[in-house]
């Protein structure tokens, strides 16, 4: 159920993560370079490599991933003071990781525009 990406591998627990949140569609941990206080990455286990890739029949998958978001960000107790949810998506989206992530940024005020 998961691809040959570092993710996948987490996914598999060949590697550790922090793990904060899974079901039986996604998995959410704590990013390894945290940009913002709270800085957690929610994946489906389904190995979409990127959003561009992402077909009709996914549309559930994608509304549950963005519900998991608030959902966790709901748990961390960014509901009030406010967060991002961020999805890069190919080279100049600046992705790195080529299994679908949604960033959850939250505990900072974060600058606009990105660079
Ligand atoms: P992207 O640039 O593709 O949108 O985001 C990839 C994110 O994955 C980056 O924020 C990076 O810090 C994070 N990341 C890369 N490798 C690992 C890892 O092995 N473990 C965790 N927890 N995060 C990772």
């Amino acid at each position: 159920m998961s691809g040959d990406t570092i993710f996948g591998k987490i996914i598999r627990r060949e590697i550790p993560a922090n793990i904060v949140y899974e079901d039986d569609l996604c998995l959410a941990f704590t990013d390894v370079n945290p940009q913002a206080p709270t800085h957690i990455l929610v994946i489906p286990k389904q190995p979409i490599p990127k959003l561009a890739d992402a077909a009709p029949e996914d549309k559930e998958l994608l509304g549950h991933l963005l519900l998991t978001v608030k959902a966790i960000a709901d748990q961390e107790g960014l509901t009030e003071s406010g967060y991002r949810v961020v999805i890069n998506t190919g080279t100049d989206g600046g992705q790195t990781v080529f299994h679908l992530h949604l960033h959850l940024l939250g505990g900072r005020s974060l600058a606009w525009p990105p660079g």
